[in-house]
């Protein structure tokens, strides 16, 4: 016995542990719908040919071959491009249009999962909200992080397993009797994780205007901007409706660049807290505070993909180069789920499947059985999770038949 051996069982995280089996499986069809990662129509992971393009030309220029630190808050052009993106109405924005607004305070993070753990750390320090109020489902590790820092996240109906919808109706009627002032809410800015429903804008109207009426402190996650629609403005237009919101609301977003710029594993992100006081002596203790979060937690943020993502988010014709690519992936994703539709329906498979081709982003809620997901990678070496999950970006034209045969044995 030693100190450790009364240690906590804890759950394993589910997406990364349906990649290992994944990984270990040599079934000649395996199929992997589990992860949050694009993949093309060969089924490979699909490194940005923009990205690929600039990485090319910063090795030239050895602009990328320097390893020196960032400076603690980040890179200062890789932010000011990060801003543009989120609360810009134009796309591209070569020049920078928002960079010098004071009601804005950002900093660089390990992407999106660190920007998130910024806002709960920071908001647990400095807001202490009584609990944050999380769509049930939500993204499983909002839960984690949220935990990790003593903040009880709690739940806000988000989905009608009836008919696959996003249940507006009850969700409103929660926060409304049960949020208190002072309490956070996080709000998935676009293509929400897991079910793929996003309200429409007049339901964000009414979400901002109960969020500003009960005095709730919006956690905005925009893990997928450009991945709904294929156009960054359109997907980030719930993040400038809460940031022009009148009166003004106090707010903050978490920004990754993991799936828009293919650069998962280079960890690319940023905190942006909103401020009603922006007076220097304000702001300089916001930035101060965040820096020494930082400090203490990861010391600087990764450099390799933010310098990318800066290089091409401050060129036109990059930035155009990128849009194409965004448009491609999703329009591709787009087309699986009526390719997924199309073969559900044609073998009679039991059940109304319509929800496939009206969610939106990288999810599919299927409304698969924990028991139907079990059968299908036990039987047939197809992975999703058991909340029914799949990511339609690993579908192809060469596996969507088998997986829709097998959802179907499944369900017969
Ligand atoms: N938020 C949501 C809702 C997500 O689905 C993800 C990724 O799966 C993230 C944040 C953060 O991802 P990353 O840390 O890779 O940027």
């Amino acid at each position: 016995v030693g100190i450790f051996s009364s240690l906590p069982e804890v759950e394993k995280d589910e997406v990364f542990d349906l990649l290992g089996q994944f990984r270990v499986d040599v079934h000649p069809q395996r199929v992997n719908l589990g992860a949050g990662v694009y993949f093309s129509d060969e089924g490979k992971s699909w490194p940005l040919e923009v990205v690929g393009k600039v990485e090319k030309a910063l090795h030239e220029q050895q602009a990328i071959t320097r390893h020196d630190y960032i400076p603690i808050e980040g890179d200062d052009q890789f932010l000011n491009a990060a801003r543009d993106l989120l609360f810009s109405s134009t796309f591209p924005n070569p020049s920078g249009r928002q960079t010098s607004d004071p009601r804005v305070v950002s900093v660089q993070t390990v992407s999106g999962t660190g920007a998130n753990h910024v806002a709960a750390r920071f908001l647990a320090n400095h807001v202490r909200p009584r609990c944050v109020w999380v769509s049930d489902p939500t993204w499983a590790n909002h839960h984690v992080i949220w935990e990790s820092t003593g903040i009880t996240p709690r739940t806000y109906p988000y989905y009608n397993n009836e008919d696959c919808t996003l249940n507006f109706t009850a969700m409103i009627d929660v926060l409304e009797k049960e949020s208190q002032p002072g309490d956070a809410i996080l709000l998935h800015a676009c293509a929400h994780n897991p079910t793929g429903l996003d309200p429409t804008q007049e339901q964000w109207v009414a979400i901002a205007e109960l969020c500003s009426r009960k005095q709730l402190f919006p956690v905005l996650d925009n893990a997928y901007q450009g991945f709904a629609s294929g156009d960054p403005v359109q997907d980030s237009w719930a993040i400038r409706h809460f940031y022009n919101h009148q009166p003004p609301m106090e707010m903050c977003v978490a920004q990754s660049f993991s799936k828009s710029f293919g650069l998962y594993g280079q960890r690319a992100g940023a905190f942006h807290l909103i401020i009603n006081d922006t007076s220097e002596s304000t702001r300089g203790k916001a930035l101060g505070n965040l820096a020494q979060l930082i400090r203490s937690e990861y010391s600087v943020a990764p450099r390799y993909g933010s310098t990318i993502v800066k290089t091409i988010l401050e060129s036109e014709s990059l930035s155009r180069e990128w849009l194409a690519e965004l448009q491609l992936m999703s329009s591709r994703i787009r087309s699986m789920r009526q390719a997924l539709y199309d073969e559900l329906t044609r073998l009679g498979t039991p059940g109304s499947w319509k929800h496939i081709t009206e969610q939106i982003g990288m999810f599919s809620y299927t409304g698969l059985s924990a028991a139907e997901v079990e059968a299908l990678r036990k039987e047939y070496h197809i992975y999703l999770l058991s909340s029914g999950r799949a990511s339609i970006a690993g579908l192809n034209s060469k596996n969507v038949e088998y997986v829709a045969a097998a959802i179907s044995a499944v369900r017969n």
